[in-house]
């Protein structure tokens, strides 16, 4: 797995990021893209069109009136990305508060083999036993409680330097 997060890593860092610089400084096609981000065209193209279905770049289409071939103009929709950030940061917090307020209201029982993890109610309707039999421990949820204390934490922050460097002075 880390091996993987690595790479996506290495993915965004080394293509990804430049190619979005460069549109935000104002290349704009793709060719022109390819060579001052020194990326293979293939791949600015395959980015490019990632970007636009996220809704983060879009193109505009003209004729050359010589050759009579299209040429893209891309851009980098700024306003686009800050509010799609915010929206999805937005939507994860919410999602960890939900489980903060869970965890915080509730106790917990388990499977000693990992099988389920039932708050009071669900463990009382099965007679605290779990699917295959054992006893349901109770499980204290105190380290469940501060982990989801550090991610909306993190998130925060994360949102708070986005927005921040994103800002236009
Ligand atoms: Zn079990």
């Amino acid at each position: 797995m880390q091996y993987i997060a690595n790479d996506i890593h290495n993915t965004v860092e080394n293509t990804i990021i430049p190619i979005i610089k460069a549109l935000i400084d104002g290349v704009e096609t793709d060719e022109e893209i390819a060579n001052s981000t020194e990326i293979k065209l293939n791949i600015v193209r395959r980015i490019l069109y990632k970007l636009y279905d996220l809704k983060i770049a879009n193109y505009k289409r003209s004729k050359d009136p010589d050759t009579q071939w299209f040429t893209y103009s891309w851009k980098f929709e700024e306003d686009e990305l800050i509010e799609k950030v915010n929206e999805e940061s937005e939507k994860v917090l919410a999602q960890l508060k939900d489980s903060l307020l869970k965890e915080e209201h509730n106790i917990y029982f388990a499977c000693p083999h990992g099988h389920v993890r039932y708050n009071f109610d669900e463990a009382s309707d099965d007679e605290f036993f779990c699917v295959c039999g054992e006893e349901l421990m109770f499980q204290d949820n105190e380290e469940v409680i501060e982990s989801i204390k550090t991610k909306i934490a993190e998130t925060e922050s994360d949102l708070k330097s986005f927005n921040k460097k994103m800002a236009k002075d």
